[in-house]
This record gives C-alpha cells, sequence and structure tokens, in this order.
C-alpha cells in the first residue's frame, strides 16, 4: 500500500510510520514540524520507500499518483501544546482534516482519523463505550483540542455517509513511549524526567484523577488492525445475540488498566529509584476526574488487546528518557 500519514514526525505518527514501512508498505509524511521533529523520522530519510514533505495539511493538500490510504493524525495532542496553539488546534482538526478527506476522496483511499479520549470530556459514565457521547465543555480551555477532534469525527462520518468514502475513526487514549518530548507536559514523560533529574513529581490536583495508560506498541498494533481490516472484519461471525459492529463507526484504543495520578507517580518513583519529592499543584480547568477505555468493541472487531502492563512500559520508557539524557542511541517501541 500508498501511505499518506500527516503527522508523521509526531510521536504516534512517526512509530506507526516505521510500522507501515517494516510491514512492506510505501509512506509519505506531511508534518509541517510544529509539536513533531525531523528526528523521529530521519532514519527513513533518502530510502525508497519513504518520502517527508514538509507541509500544514490545512493548506491544500497535493499527492502525485495513488494511495490507498491516508491517516490522519496531525494535531498538537498535549493539553500544554493545544493550551499554547489553540488556534492551530482548531485548525488542524477542523480545515486539516477537511483536506486530508478531501485528498482521500480524491484518490479513493481509505482515510483514518486519528481521534481522541477527550471526545468524552470529563466523562459522567465510567468506563467509556464508545456510544457515550460525553460531557464537554466547548468554551473551556481544553475545548479547541475536544471540538477540533469531535468536529474531525462528525467530517468523517459525513464524508463516508454522503461521498461513500471508507473512513475508520480511532478514539486514542492516553500513550506513551519513546519519542515523547522531555517537555512534552504530559503526565508519563514529566513525570520520568523529574526522577531521573532528582526534582519534584508535579502532580495536579490531589493526584486523584485517574488515566489508563496504553504503551505504544499496543497502540500502533491497534490502530494498524484497525487501518486494514475489511469491512467484515470480525474474526469469527458475530452471534445473533451480539451486535453487529459498524467498522466506520468510532473504535476506542486504549488500555484499560486504570491507575491514579498519586499511583502513576510512585511508581515512577519506584522504578527509577528516585527520591523526589511529591510537589502538588493546582488541578488544570476541566482536567477529566476519570478516563478509562470500554474495549469490548475493539476485542470483537479487531481481534486486539494490549498487551503490555503499565510496569514494563514505564521501564522501557524509564531507559528511553535515561539514553536521551546522557546523548545516547535511543530506539524503543
Ligand atoms: N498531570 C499531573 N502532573 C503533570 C502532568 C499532568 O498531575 O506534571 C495530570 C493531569 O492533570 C491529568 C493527568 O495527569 O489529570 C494526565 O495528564 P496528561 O497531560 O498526561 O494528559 P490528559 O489525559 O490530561 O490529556
Amino acid at each position: 500500500m500508498k501511505v499518506l500519514i500527516t503527522g508523521g514526525a509526531g510521536f504516534l505518527g512517526s512509530h506507526l510510520v516505521d510500522r507501515l514501512i517494516a510491514d512492506g508498505h510505501n509512506v509519505i509524511v506531511f508534518d509541517n514540524l510544529l509539536t513533531g521533529r525531523i528526528d523521529n523520522v530521519a532514519h527513513h530519510l533518502g530510502t525508497e520507500t519513504f518520502k517527508f514533505v514538509k507541509q500544514d495539511v490545512t493548506e491544500y493538500l497535493f499527492v502525485a499518483g495513488p494511495l490507498d490510504a491516508v491517516v490522519h493524525f496531525a494535531s498538537p495532542a498535549s493539553p500544554i501544546d493545544y493550551l499554547q496553539l489553540p488556534i492551530q488546534t482548531l485548525k488542524v482538526g477542523s480545515l486539516g482534516t477537511h483536506k486530508a478527506l478531501g485528498l482521500a476522496r480524491e484518490k479513493g483511499a481509505r482515510f483514518l482519523l486519528a481521534s481522541t479520549s477527550e471526545t468524552y470530556g470529563d466523562p459522567q459514565v465510567h468506563p467509556q463505550p464508545e456510544d457515550y457521547w460525553g460531557h464537554v465543555n466547548p468554551v473551556g480551555p481544553r475545548g479547541v483540542y475536544d471540538e477540533a477532534k469531535r468536529f474531525a469525527e462528525a467530517m468523517t462520518m459525513a464524508y463516508h455517509r454522503y461521498h461513500g468514502l471508507d473512513t475508520r475513526i480511532a478514539r486514542i487514549f492516553n500513550t506513551f513511549g519513546g519519542r515523547m518530548r522531555p517537555n512534552d507536559g504530559r503526565v508519563v514523560s514529566n513525570f520520568i524526567v523529574q526522577a531521573l533529574a532528582g526534582s519534584p513529581l508535579t502532580v495536579y490536583g490531589e493526584g486523584a484523577q485517574t488515566r489508563s495508560f496504553c504503551y505504544v506498541s499496543d497502540l500502533i498494533e491497534g490502530i494498524v488492525r484497525l487501518l486494514m481490516c475489511d469491512d467484515l472484519c470480525h474474526s469469527k461471525p458475530v452471534p445473533e445475540t451480539e451486535p453487529s459492529d459498524d467498522v466506520h463507526l468510532p473504535v476506542n484504543i486504549g488500555n484499560p488498566s486504570e491507575f491514579t495520578v498519586i499511583e502513576l507517580a510512585n511508581m515512577v518513583r519506584a522504578l527509577t529509584n528516585s527520591k523526589s519529592p511529591i510537589e502538588f499543584n493546582p488541578l488544570p480547568v476541566d482536567d477529566p476526574r476519570v478516563r478509562q477505555p470500554d474495549i469490548t468493541r475493539a476485542k470483537r472487531l479487531l481481534g486486539w488487546q494490549p498487551r503490555v502492563p503499565l510496569e514494563e512500559g514505564l521501564t522501557k520508557a524509564i531507559q528511553y528518557f535515561r539514553d536521551l539524557a546522557s546523548g545516547g542511541g535511543t530506539e524503543c517501541i
């Protein structure tokens, strides 16, 4: 297949590039390097199966020749990034999604949207199944990301329903691993970097809020299965008693093992043998109190579930950040 990945120089996008190239596909990356880094894909530059184009995907997109799939990963995704880049975040979720869908339609290509658990906002249903409509503050600071992604989902479904485009929507829950930027601002990278430096671990609020953390290799496996599966991708026929699945509707991809932020802080301190104290800071506005994916649908549709426990994933991520701090080679998935 020939696959265009927008945001392919970002944390998740670049891991998807690696996986698709390893599987024998050709990949083109469009990325404006606003939060992505060329280093993430530098090992593919100059190879026959890879092409990088520095491109803002909110502008008109042109690709010569055929394309089999367009995968739209471009967006700031860390809260501190999208709070600093509110207009760009809204534009890439709206205009960027429209442009990426238009390109997919022009090429007759399959389209996959990287959506988010943030579409559920501060959820009042727990864990969150895909048919929960969410609890989002559209005018709060996080609204720029949440509403952009909700619009992106609506636009994707419209292209599917009105233009017959073959579309997929992955709702990605908190994911971590190598290639997160040390100053990315998300909780896993913050805590590891702080613990390794011996500085205080910055817990927001009382740390009683929960998240469910997925290691990057599990996430990428789920995305690839969703991208590659055909319309009827059940591994076995669905019995009469079970709901039939429409592969075009959103699918949660995440790890259902749920932890409080304090539990995560203590786990990172233990795994790094760090004596860093815990420092309590104000809770950001509209910070979701709980989050846990219901992955029943992904299991049924894709035969997928995460394999890497938090402790194992954290150990790999800690090694990544150690290597990064010592200027050494850093490959981990
Ligand atoms: N958080 C924290 N300390 C940090 C960074 C984040 O306590 O240094 C908290 C944050 O308030 C949230 C959770 O950790 O409750 C996850 O934050 P993150 O930015 O990783 O992602 P989110 O799930 O909020 O998008």
